[in-house]
């Protein structure tokens, strides 16, 4: 289709023709305000190819997880109609929700942790605004030929090679968006709540359609037009890393002290960088990284790659611009423990401790137990009543016979209601009375008391503390 098979090292019109990245501006951006959309050059090496598996295995975590079943359902699967969010083959229910805090305020430390050893490696690497551009960037070379040609193809004015070129390509962006949306979906519905919606009309679930639609044509927009943008000007974690890295943080940089001063293979007293600006063309944020770490950077490693091969055909040693810390740069000893690590590994591993014992001590039973409302006991001749309102939640996804007992309240205490147990369906809730009786004679005042409910296994039991109340002295 394109012209992706011809990897030779050329310089780019755009690159040739477009002012040079200053600290003071962002190049994708013009004086006026308006875009500057850029084609960034291709590259191929190992960190390209380390990057784009890595990519890949993303996607496919992604796509295929919700269709991996655990416990008979989806691996991760969040149930919003149900409130309930499994997890692994676990079940959560509203009521556990806290462990949910310790779980995501985890992820945030280990982000800052990464971020405080590897820079922008989340960027980089992982990021899905990262991830699906690469997919979509590849998309478009395969489509419209490399960045010279793509240029070109910018340039031209409508005509039908143009209109079948970048029509195929909306066509399959449009795809590929939808498909993304789709799956995000079923992480809310599951795969067989979506192939139900996919069969039946829009009328019957209009918000899961209206949600569709709205994110396929943010991604759309996205993948045609805001690309990079997003990383430069929305992403808050982008301004969050200089905060979050320090001189021993291992970032994307360019080596000074050997590169400097630029100048031509040959010329007397020039250092390694031979100024051909292929690390620039390649950029896909479009900044000149020998201007230091920039907040413009998203760790992508194509300048690596794109530098390493010109010092390979220079027969130079290939790391000019390399993944390496301020310090290291700098040609001082690298520092690995420093306090904000030993920091930011306290906070994650007293999060991981406090989740790890949510999780060890989550009950797969919910239990309330909770007096009928009106009179708080009623006289029976020579017996008193008090009445409650057993409310039982199983959180297993099989259904369980629970045994109901009663401990402690006033002597001669009996109880009718539950006494064959109460059967509850997988995930589901169930709401019964019991009615306590004691004599009249032996029942004034009040008497704490324990209803108790066991799981079939017999080692998950819980207990709620309610009080008897009879007539006052
Ligand atoms: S690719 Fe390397 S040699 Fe070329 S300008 Fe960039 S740093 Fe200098
Ligand atoms: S400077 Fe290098 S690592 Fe940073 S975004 Fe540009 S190409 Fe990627």
């Amino acid at each position: 289709m394109g012209t992706h098979g011809r990897r030779r090292t050329r310089f780019t019109p755009r690159a040739m023709s477009a002012p040079a990245p200053t600290l003071d501006s962002v190049t994708t951006i013009n004086p006026d305000g308006s875009r500057r959309f850029i084609h960034p050059a291709d590259v191929s090496g190992p960190w390209t190819r380390w990057r784009g598996a890595f990519g890949l295995l993303i996607l496919a975590v992604y796509v295929c997880l919700p269709w991996i079943t655990i416990n008979g359902f989806p691996a991760v699967f969040l149930d919003l109609a149900h409130r309930q969010f499994h997890f692994f083959g676990l079940t959560f229910v509203t009521q556990d929700l806290w462990v949910a805090f310790f779980l995501i305020s985890g992820l945030g430390f280990t982000l800052f942790y990464l971020t405080a050893l590897a820079g922008r490696i989340w960027c980089g690497w992982a990021c899905p605004q990262t991830v699906y551009l690469d997919f979509i960037r590849r998309l478009e070379r395969w489509l419209e030929g490399d960045a010279p040609a793509r240029e070109r193809l910018d340039r031209m004015s409508w005509t039908g090679e143009k209109l079948r070129k970048r029509g195929t390509k909306y066509v399959l962006f449009f795809l590929f968006a939808a498909l993304l949306a789709h799956v995000f979906l079923t992480y809310y519905v599951s795969p067989a709540g979506l192939k139900a919606m996919m069969t039946g009309p829009p009328t019957r679930h209009w918000g899961s359609f209206v949600f569709v639609f709205l994110m396929t044509a943010a991604m759309w927009f996205d993948f045609v037009w805001f690309r990079e943008q997003f990383c430069i000007v929305l992403c808050p974690y982008g301004r969050l890393q200089s905060a979050l890295i320090d001189n021993d943080s291992v970032v994307i940089g360019y080596d000074v002290k050997r590169g400097e001063p630029r100048g031509k293979k040959g010329t007397e007293g020039a250092g390694d960088c031979i100024d051909c600006r292929r690390c620039v063309q390649v950029c896909p944020t479009g900044i000149d990284i020998r201007q230091g770490l920039q907040m413009e950077c998203i760790g992508c490693a194509a300048c690596v790659d794109a530098c390493d091969t010109i010092m390979t055909k220079l027969e130079r040693p290939r790391g000019l611009v390399r993944y390496d810390s301020t310090n290291g740069f700098a040609g001082k000893a690298r520092r690995i423990l420093r306090p904000r690590i030993l920091l930011y590994t306290a906070l994650m591993l007293l999060g991981a401790a406090a989740m790890t014992y949510g999780l060890s001590t989550l009950s797969p039973i919910t239990v309330s137990c909770t007096r009928v409302q009106g009179v708080p006991f009623v006289l029976d001749g020579a017996t008193v009543h008090n009445e409650f309102l057993v409310r039982v939640l199983n959180k297993r996804n099989q259904p369980q016979r629970f045994t109901v007992t009663v401990q402690g309240g006033p002597p001669g205490l009996t109880w009718s209601g539950l006494q064959d147990g109460l059967e509850v369906r997988a995930l589901g809730e169930e709401m019964r009375p019991i009615v306590l009786t004691a004599p009249r004679a032996t029942a004034r005042g009040t008497f704490p008391l324990e209803v108790l409910v066991t799981a079939p296994n017999g080692r998950d039991v819980v207990k709620k503390k309610v009080s008897f109340v009879g007539p006052g002295n």
